[in-house]
């Protein structure tokens, strides 16, 4: 058995051409994590339906708990360093739905990393044994894909490449000043108003030059204020570590 773990971003959309294009059969796995931005519903069904019509079986996994009661229940929220979310919003969810049907741990993961992405994943490895994913293997098959190889399957789909990173969770604990600068009206009063109910703020002012919540770091991000430094957006922009291929 084979599985894609994806976020139905590019990465995810690529890896599942991939699969067709190479004979692979495969179940894709999708995990709501409850922080989507709302278009991205459309998205998921959009490709689930896409992955159907290849041959594939799909399925997404509605875990009861989501972002939004985590971040209550831990009275806070996580970065880029410790970041939790990912492990008890997707990893858990996920290896308690292939422990049930894959007791023996022979089933192979697929991930659309690739190491061009980020410095966090610049290290990936093609063939892994997977800890966080109940020591079953783990695949990266695109681990060495540019770009441009990327867009290149994505273009032998009906969807164009898409401008950012997945959407599962708008705003991602990860997001960088691009991811900012896109979030929605109802994104950013989403964000405020679980900051003021944690009552601490998403992103730490210290990584944001000082912006203090929400709508302040969506004003840094646009340059607000003669404070946001364009060369420091490396800093920022570093990647997701999760190895759950969280925004791909
Ligand atoms: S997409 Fe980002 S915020 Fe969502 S679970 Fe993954 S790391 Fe956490």
């Amino acid at each position: 058995m084979n599985v894609v773990s994806t976020s139905y971003g590019n990465d995810s959309i690529a890896m599942i051409r991939w699969c067709y294009e190479n004979d692979i059969d495969a179940t894709c796995v999708y995990i709501e994590t409850g922080w989507a931005a709302e278009t991205w519903t459309k998205r998921v069904n959009d490709c689930e339906e896409y992955a159907t019509s290849l041959g594939f079986e799909v399925l997404t996994i509605r875990p009861e708990i989501k972002f939004k009661q985590l971040m209550i229940d831990k009275k806070g929220f996580p970065n880029q360093r410790f970041q939790w979310c990912s492990g008890l919003l997707k990893g858990i969810p996920f290896l308690n739905w292939i422990d049930d049907i894959d007791p023996d741990c022979d089933a192979v993961v697929m991930v659309g990393k690739r190491r061009v992405e980020s410095k966090e994943r610049k290290n990936t490895q093609p063939v892994t044994i997977s800890d966080y994913h109940g020591c079953r293997l783990l695949v990266h098959p695109l681990f060495n894909y540019t770009d441009e190889d990327r867009d290149e399957l994505i273009s032998r789909t009906p969807f164009g490449v898409l401008p950012h990173r997945s959407l599962e969770c708008s705003p991602c604990v990860n997001a960088s000043s691009g991811d900012f600068k896109i979030l929605s009206v109802k994104d950013i009063a989403k964000v405020e108003a679980l900051e003021a109910e944690v009552k601490k703020t998403m992103f730490r002012p210290k990584r944001h030059n000082g912006a203090k919540g929400i709508r302040q770091v969506v004003e840094w991000a646009k340059y607000g204020h003669g404070k946001y430094n364009p060369d420091q957006d490396d800093l920022f922009d570093v990647g997701c570590g999760s190895p759950f291929g969280c925004g791909l």
